[in-house]
């Protein structure tokens, strides 16, 4: 790998989403964006439901991501996520749908209403709209 290369992995329980040699990423971590180069200090951070961003030989891309654990050591980036799509992957309609049933289960104020398991859902579907309408 060359000396201003770093190697970022990004996979989730189904699959390797992931597995290329890039320049530059920035990620959500959970306490802020994270600004990662090659030879970074060595960390271990939860993320945040968002949208890293990755330059690739003078090309940009965005990968959704659910939330999960980045580690960075010896210029790999290992990004553990419960869900994560290339914005080009993502279902748009989806997306909508979900949006809309989390925001009706939440107006709705049922009794049994997980609210924080809504909001969870709501911010996906919204990061995923973003990420998708952003590409
Ligand atoms: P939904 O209610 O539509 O399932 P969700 O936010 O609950 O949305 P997740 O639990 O984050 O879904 O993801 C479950 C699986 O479905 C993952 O493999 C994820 O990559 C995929 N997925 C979810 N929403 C989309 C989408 N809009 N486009 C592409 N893949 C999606």
């Amino acid at each position: 790998m060359s000396e201003n290369k770093q190697r970022l992995e990004i996979v989730t329980p189904q699959r390797k989403v992931f597995s290329e040699e890039v320049d530059f990423l920035v990620a959500p971590g959970a306490e802020g964006e994270l600004g990662i180069l090659p030879n970074h200090a060595a960390l271990i951070t939860s993320l945040n439901i968002g949208i890293m961003r990755i330059e690739q030989d003078g090309k940009k891309f965005k990968v959704f991501v659910s939330g999960g654990f980045m580690e960075v050591r010896n210029s790999r980036v290992t990004v553990l996520a419960t869900a994560a799509e290339r914005t080009e992957e993502i279902d748009v309609a989806r997306a909508e749908a979900a949006r809309k049933r989390a925001e009706d289960r939440i107006a709705a104020k049922a009794p049994d209403l997980d609210l924080i398991r809504a909001e969870l859902a709501l911010q996906r579907a919204l990061m995923r709209l973003k990420a998708a309408s952003e590409k």
